[in-house]
């Protein structure tokens, strides 16, 4: 009963805590992570230094130190517990306590609406020993009885882990994008890409923002990034001068603010950038910092019916073969909003994952350029 008392004093103080953590944009560095005798399967960049500091996924991390994990997404609230110790985060307000004390903002990180912590402090916090070796990019997690190794010997046990990971080729990145919601699909394509846990990107028309606000904030919610795809979707008037395609960009922006608290800098321009977003309307969006995508796989999702969806796969599937062959290390799928699309999207998912493609949202700190223009600004 007092501990029950404790931990909901302490879940009560959580929400009134003040102050947070910031989001760090930049200067990643890589880090791989040892418990004990043995290195943990987190692959290249999982976890990296940002701000002078090793972080990690919480959720893999933690279950690698025997915590035992309560995690409701819906409301951002994730409980870690091991030995009646225990660290709740609120990723929505990056609070955090520990046995009902505040954590310093500094330890916990997010991106992408995923949530991260400082690994040393997290396994000091929990009663394991943490040695950080440079030169391997390692940070060693252990105790004096489950290790037996020095860190010397440590890193010669594990010398294949290092030789795979310095010889292993570049993972490719998939960037799966779905234009013109949200809409009433949207609530099917943000269970199945939660079922395969991975994050796309949404091009949104701003009067469907506001007809489907909830789901808006649930995409935003589970990691998604959400970008922008004007107000009206109609050539004319968009496309009449550079003012009206940014006027109509940012109206976009700002609903998409007021309902998620997120600004959006990425647009992809209704039909495609070609013919219609010459330089000037390219000027324009250079000088509101805005970043442009089209795509360099098109599922042409539009074009088919229940009875010929599986094309969509197809599409794909010939699209991938063809970026693979000329080396692009970062494709970006056109898919859209429609039933269709929803019903193959588990192929479609699984298909990536086969051809060993990493699944992202795009990432503002990593813009990668990918307009028909070919216009580096963008
Ligand atoms: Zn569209």
């Amino acid at each position: 009963m007092r501990k029950k008392l404790t931990i909901m004093c302490s879940v009560l103080l959580f929400f009134l805590c003040a102050g947070g953590a910031e989001t760090y944009a930049s200067g990643k560095k890589n880090i791989y992570i040892g418990l004990h005798d043995k290195m943990l399967p987190f692959t290249k960049e999982e976890a990296f230094i940002v701000n002078g500091q090793a972080v990690a996924p919480a959720e893999k991390l933690s279950y690698y130190l025997y915590m035992k994990q309560t995690i409701n997404k819906n409301n951002g609230l994730y409980i870690f517990e091991k030995n009646g110790q225990q660290l709740v985060v609120n990723i929505k307000t990056k609070e955090a306590l520990f046995n009902g004390k505040a954590v310093s903002p500094a330890v916990i990180y997010t991106e992408n609406g995923k949530l991260y912590v400082g690994i040393r402090w997290l396994a000091e916090q929990f009663g394991f020993k943490v040695d950080y070796l440079s030169h391997h990019h390692t940070v060693r997690i252990y105790t004096a009885i489950g290790s037996k190794l020095s860190n010397e010997e440590f890193l010669a046990a594990n010398q294949s882990f290092f030789d795979q990971i310095n010889n292993a080729p570049p993972t490719p990145i998939a960037y799966v994008t779905f234009d013109d919601g949200p809409s009433a699909q949207s609530a099917s394509i943000l269970k199945i890409l939660g079922d395969y846990q991975v994050k796309a990107t949404f091009f949104y028309v701003e009067p469907n923002i506001r007809y489907h606000a909830e789901i808006t904030k649930k995409a935003a919610a589970e990691g998604h990034y959400l970008a922008l795809h004007s107000v009206t979707h109609k050539v004319n008037p968009l496309y009449n001068s550079p003012q009206n395609f940014i006027n109509e960009m940012e109206k976009t922006d700002q609903t998409l603010k007021r309902v998620t608290g997120q600004s959006s800098i990425l647009v992809r321009a209704p039909y495609g950038s070609v013919p219609y977003l010459k330089q000037p309307f390219r000027d324009a969006m250079v000088k509101k910092g805005y970043r442009l995508w089209d795509w360099d796989v098109d599922s042409e999702d539009w074009r088919y019916n229940a009875s010929s969806k599986a094309r969509i796969l197809q599409n794909i599937q010939a699209g991938i073969q063809r970026q693979k062959k000329s080396g692009d290390q970062h494709v970006v799928i056109l898919l859209h909003e429609k039933k269709i699309t929803a019903d193959m999207l588990p192929a479609i998912l699984q298909y990536l994952k086969k051809e060993g493609y990493e699944m992202r949202a795009y990432n503002p700190s990593a813009h990668v350029v990918q307009n028909f223009w070919k216009d580096a600004r963008l």
